[in-house]
């Protein structure tokens, strides 16, 4: 709270005068930085030529350099649907149709500096027992409870007249649904049993965890990673050792593992 060097009146800071007399409040003291411009050093300079002047984010080349189109093309007939970007082939035509068009186009240079993409999680159902277990197993259920519905004298005598034909109907569906589901789920519990499926997608997401630790490694050393147009290479500002651009993303992996 500033007090007024006139008259002395302790006022509230969100004034900019003193409202008892007007006295313009006194300028808050300045912290005065003297940086010295010329001749600072980066950390981001390159190694090879002491500066800054050639050097742009890789993220920043990656980013700039891809290039995504989206169009789309009318054709008809029978044919090839070109794109009108590229001149490519992108699908073939029988009828009159509109194909969307998706192209990709990177620089060079880009192209090399692009991580590829993360390992693929694996998902338990790529380790199952092929679905026939449940099938075979749901339909042989489905027959034994039928054979053995059929034995039961009330309920075969059901089938006669057309009113009672119906709730025999109904009977056969119900039990076949719940039987032939059942028999199902079991079929595919022994197919997955006698195919070590758990223990296939065990073993799976274990390998998966590790490329993807491995792959945020490379990937937190390629987030701090810079290009030297005029040397051709990369660095990171913690590593400072230039790499030919063809081995940028082999020394991200590299620089992960020890880092
Ligand atoms: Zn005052
Ligand atoms: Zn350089």
């Amino acid at each position: 709270m500033p007090t007024c060097a006139g008259c002395g009146y302790a006022y509230s800071d969100s004034f900019k005068f003193c409202p008892q007399c007007g006295r313009p409040k006194p300028d808050e003291p300045k912290i005065v930085l003297d940086v010295k411009v010329s001749g600072v050093a980066h950390d981001f300079d390159c190694p090879m030529c002491g500066d800054a002047s050639g050097v742009q984010k890789v993220s920043a080349i990656v980013g700039g350099g891809t290039h995504e189109t989206h169009g789309a093309s009318t054709s008809s007939g029978s044919g090839q649907v070109y794109s009108e970007a590229t001149g490519e082939r992108i699908a073939n035509s029988y009828t009159s149709s509109t194909v969307s068009s998706y192209n990709k186009s990177q620089t060079v240079l880009a192209q090399k500096l692009t991580l590829p993409d993360p390992p693929e999680k694996p998902t338990e159902s790529q380790f199952e027992a092929p679905g026939c277990w449940g099938w075979v197993a749901g339909i042989l259920g489905v027959i034994g409870a039928t054979a053995i519905l059929w034995k039961i004298e009330p309920y075969n005598d059901l089938w006669d007249g057309i009113g009672s034909g119906f709730l025999a109907c109904g009977i056969w569906l119900l039990l076949a649904t719940i039987i032939g589901g059942g028999a199902g789920f079991l079929g595919m519990s022994i197919g997955n049993s006698m195919n070590d499926s758990k223990e296939k997608f065990t073993t799976a997401m274990g390998i998966y965890n590790n490329e993807l630790l491995i792959y945020q490694q490379a990937k937190a050393q390629w987030d701090e990673l810079y290009y030297c147009h005029k040397h051709d290479v990369v660095f990171t500002p913690k590593i400072r050792q230039a790499v030919v651009v063809d081995h940028a993303i082999e020394a991200c992996y590299r620089w992960g593992k020890t880092q």
